[in-house]
């Protein structure tokens, strides 16, 4: 085993976004990768390319309709792949999958033993459902993942951490109704931000009644209210025993994001991952692959990525 964490890059996956004014600028990958150099990490993390996801990949989560659509509409270059927010600019195709074949790839990396940690920006595009895309998100890494995990590896206990500020509803409802789907999202309430989802007495449906765990926080909510939260979703992760970890750690969550109200400081990142980090190490033979998430004001975006990287290298 390589004890470096893998991080991606490429532009590749640059490429994901949707140009300017939208908020998911194609700049978000180009400031992370400046301020990870910056951090000086040097031997201790390691590049990954990514590769385009096959289609057969994609459709683990997504419709076979679906993908169809986003194929066309990129082609087309025009358009909107929902009601929208998230337009259908030349190219979104290849890129959403350059996105999903990157987490891929960091999953495969990770369970080959040949890395413990990884972490691929742009990623965690927890927004996309099975048949749609929403909210910036095309294709779902996070849910492709999860069941690329049962089917490649039979992993099924897989454990999906999510720290942005919007509830990533995409995987909640992707898999609401899985007893083995183990979620944890501490979000903006729903009555105040996108998507409007994500309220605690949502635990799952059916047989998964009671085995999800969504903690919405009011607008202006700091670290004191992330830590109290954070403690939930410990108690939770060590109680579900996961056999492996995706974290969504999107920085809008950070005060100052233009789009979001919640106010955390970057230490709520870094405590957060270095938490999976040692429950990983407990349950899932320290295996964990992190995803960026959103996150639009871009020195928060820079930062908060770089502390969570900072955490997998420390941990
Ligand atoms: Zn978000």
């Amino acid at each position: 085993m390589n004890n470096s964490v893998l991080v991606y890059r490429g532009k590749e996956i640059a490429a994901y976004g949707f140009g300017d004014p939208h908020p998911f600028g194609t700049d978000r990958h180009d400031v992370f990768h400046a301020e990870l150099e910056q951090a000086g990490f040097g031997d201790a993390i390691e590049y990954g390319h990514p590769r385009p996801a096959l289609v057969d990949e994609l459709a683990l989560f997504h419709s076979a309709d679906y993908i169809d659509k986003v194929s066309r509409l990129s082609a087309e270059g025009k358009g909107f792949l929902d009601y929208g927010d998230t337009p259908a600019v030349p190219g979104i195709y290849e890129a959403a999958s350059a996105v999903v074949g990157a987490v891929l790839c960091a999953v495969d990396e990770v369970m080959h033993d040949n890395h413990k940690r990884a972490f691929v920006p742009i990623a965690g595009l927890h927004h996309a459902a099975r048949s749609g895309a929403a909210g910036f998100c095309v294709f779902n890494d996070c849910g492709i993942a999860i069941e690329y995990l049962r089917k490649e590896f039979g992993v099924r206990r897989v454990a999906y951490v999510d720290i942005d500020a919007h509830h990533g509803d995409g995987v909640f409802y992707g898999f609401q109704d899985d007893p083995d789907a183990i979620f944890a999202d501490i979000h903006e309430d729903g009555r105040y931000l996108y998507p409007g989802t994500g309220a605690a007495e949502e635990t799952g449906t059916g047989a998964a009644r009671g085995t999800k765990l969504n903690i919405p926080l009011a607008p202006g909510a700091g670290d004191r209210e992330f830590h109290e939260a954070w403690a939930r979703v410990e108690a939770y992760l060590a109680e579900m025993r996961p056999e492996f970890i995706i974290m969504q750690c999107g920085a809008d969550s950070l005060e100052g994001d233009p789009i979001t109200h919640l106010c955390f400081t970057e230490e709520a990142h870094a405590v957060a991952a270095a938490a999976l980090c040692r429950i990983a190490d407990e349950h899932c033979g320290g295996r964990i692959v992190g995803t960026g998430g959103g996150g639009y004001n871009r020195h928060n975006v820079a930062r908060a990525w770089t502390r969570v990287v900072q955490s997998f290298v420390e941990s």
